[in-house]
């Protein structure tokens, strides 16, 4: 299979020296991309900015900071792709206006407000272009997770989503492990805490199937 993997976190610009961005670690992602190129398949990833090594047997690792910057890239890809892997945690708001300049903070008061905008939802664009390709997301939450994963794989027209409970310390951001349930339209695999590359493991294998 020819498997597009998204990896890390988006950075949004407040203003040249500032960013939003969040927790996410790259190592769901990364592990996901390694695997499936271990496993036999044509891997490409686009990654967010993360410190992480390059993953071996990708064939191509694209770099980019904000999530419009990964719609492009994913939008490039998506044609080549059997399947997408959208692992990244892709910023839902960004700052509507970005600073030219760096803000000053003296004279600006003891309060700073910033006004944000939603960015593009990537799963949602590449879904009203999806011709037969397999589309993954990843849900990362801190509350009802499967039911918040089970409303998005409706909404977003997915064929599977990874929900992962990311307020454990052991699962999640930033750690090595993961605990996750694949969520398809009928079915609900609950994994117990494995190593994500073990998770993209099994990943991969009911991606075969
Ligand atoms: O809605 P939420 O952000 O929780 O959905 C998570 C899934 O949607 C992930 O697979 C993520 O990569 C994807 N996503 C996206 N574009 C966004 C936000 C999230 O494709 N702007």
């Amino acid at each position: 299979m020819k498997i597009l993997v998204t990896a890390g976190p988006t950075r949004e610009a407040i203003d040249p020296v500032r960013f939003l961005s969040n927790r996410s670690s790259g190592k769901m992602g990364y592990a996901v991309a390694e695997v499936a190129a271990e496993m036999g398949h044509e891997v490409r990833l686009v990654s967010g900015p993360v410190a992480r090594y390059e993953p071996s047997g990708v064939a191509t690792v694209e770099q980019v900071i904000s999530a419009a910057d990964m719609l492009d890239a994913v939008l490039a890809n998506f044609e080549w792709c059997d399947v997408l892997v959208m692992c990244a945690a892709v910023a839902d708001w960004r700052p509507k206006v970005v600073a030219d300049q760096k803000l000053k903070k003296d004279g600006a008061g003891d309060v700073m407000t910033l006004e944000l905008e939603r960015t593009v939802d990537i799963l949602q664009v590449v879904g009203g272009k999806k011709k037969s390709q397999v589309l993954v997301g990843f849900a990362a939450e801190t509350e009802n997770v499967l039911d918040e994963a089970r409303r998005k794989l409706v909404a977003k027209g997915l064929d599977m989503i990874v929900a992962n409970d990311v307020s454990r310390d052991d699962a999640g951001f930033g750690v090595d492990t993961n605990a996750v349930t694949f969520v398809t339209e009928g079915a609900e695999t609950k994994m117990p805490l494995m190593s994500k590359r073990n998770v993209a493991a099994v990943l991969v294998e009911l991606l075969e199937l």
